[in-house]
């Protein structure tokens, strides 16, 4: 099996296994429990909390556990909207978003909130000039992904973020969701920041909103406090274990990690620009763990199957997006022929270079076999 997905996510890394297996034997008690079987299990919640912390260099009251990415996007972005909707009801975004954003400002707009999108520049960054000139008396919030999930553009938050400290009563949220484990990443002028376990070789389930001091957020789940106010319900020790885990070995290495990725990525590029009908999507901007590539002529279902026949698993869009063109694509090139044949194909530093060279060998036999059959 050739598995090219990471980015959809990453198979759990059997230390974060252990850790997780080895708390949900031994810490039996409720975190919230006040004996001392719930003590201990409390203690620990606070020493994963503060890993985390440490790691993101944020303090450990600004660590909110979620069940994932997801939750936590709806978490910072309803939670602004609702909390400050006295103040203003502007929000922007941009279209380069993932659908845990793109519709939660939707259903904002439909419940009150006026929702703009800032343009994206050819290269794929956002415009930091419509950014500004698209901020009124009434904005509340700006969300930006830090890495786009089906290009790979790795956009500039800390600049972003920097410009928008001139504006003390617009929060700043980042979907960092593919940068935590492939970049370093500085939550600096970031006012909440999104994440999720199972990215970075973690549990399914888990995933984290960090929410400096000065925000308030109205929940979303209602119950009282647990690990934070925001969730209530028993907290998931296990999760939180695996989470702060995964999030200290992802990191672990980390430069002959990424320089590795980034050695395979140029190999690859190398190759595929070789194959006739083959157009790079991905840019100068993209981070090497992430290829977008379209296929002249071929729809991304078609080769996607093709190559799932020979145990090759890729992506033609961010999994959870249920559109028939990649969005991302679209908004970056403007055309359809390559949005709607766009495939992502996702490495990591435990690809190989073998895996690569069978699926480029793959790829241009499917290209060739599809083609003859269409009479191309
Ligand atoms: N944001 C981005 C950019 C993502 O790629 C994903 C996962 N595809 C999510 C949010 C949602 O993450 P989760 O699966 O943890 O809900």
């Amino acid at each position: 099996m050739v598995y090219l997905d990471y980015s959809a996510t990453t198979p759990v890394n059997k230390e974060v296994l252990d850790s997780f297996n080895k708390v949900c034997l031994d810490y039996i008690g409720n975190a919230n429990s006040i004996h001392k079987l719930g003590k201990e299990s409390f203690h620990l919640m606070e020493a994963c909390v503060k890993q985390v912390a440490d790691i993101l260099k944020v303090k450990s009251d600004e660590v909110i556990f979620t069940s994932g990415a997801t939750e936590a996007n709806n978490l910072a972005i309803k939670g602004v909207a609702y909390k400050y909707r006295n103040r203003g009801n502007h929000i922007l975004t941009t279209k380069l978003e993932h659908s845990s954003i793109l519709e939660t400002v939707d259903y904002l707009s439909k419940n009150g909130f006026e929702v703009e999108y800032i343009n994206i520049l050819e290269d794929g960054r956002i415009d930091i000039n419509d950014l500004k000139n698209k901020i009124k008396k009434n904005t509340i919030l700006v969300s930006i992904g830090e890495v786009n999930s089906e290009i790979g553009i790795k956009q500039n938050v800390n600049e972003i973020g920097l410009m928008l400290k001139d504006y003390p009563k617009v929060f700043f949220h980042v979907d960092g969701t593919q940068a935590v484990g492939k970049i370093e990443v500085d939550l600096k002028n970031i006012d909440l920041y999104s994440f999720s376990g199972h990215k970075i070789y973690g549990i399914k389930g888990i995933g984290c909103l960090i929410k400096k001091g000065n925000i308030e957020l109205e929940p979303i789940i209602h119950g009282g406090k647990s690990q934070s106010k925001y969730r209530s319900g028993t907290p998931t020790l296990a999760h939180y274990a695996s989470i702060a885990k995964a999030l200290k070995l992802v990191y672990d290495n980390f430069n002959n990690k990424y320089d590795y990725v980034m050695n395979l990525n140029k190999k690859l590029k190398e190759k595929l620009l070789k194959i006739n009908n083959i157009c790079i999507n991905s840019n100068e901007n993209s981070i090497p763990h992430i290829l977008n590539i379209s296929i002249k002529g071929i729809k991304a279902e078609t080769m996607l199957n093709a190559l799932a026949e020979k145990d090759i698993f890729i992506s033609t869009r961010t999994a959870c997006s249920d559109n028939t063109i990649s969005l991302s694509v679209y908004e970056l090139t403007k055309n359809k022929e390559l949005a709607r044949s766009s495939l992502r194909i996702s490495i990591s530093y435990l690809t190989t270079e073998e895996e690569l060279e069978y699926f480029v060998q793959v790829i241009e036999d499917k290209i060739k076999e599809l083609s003859f059959e269409k009479g191309e």
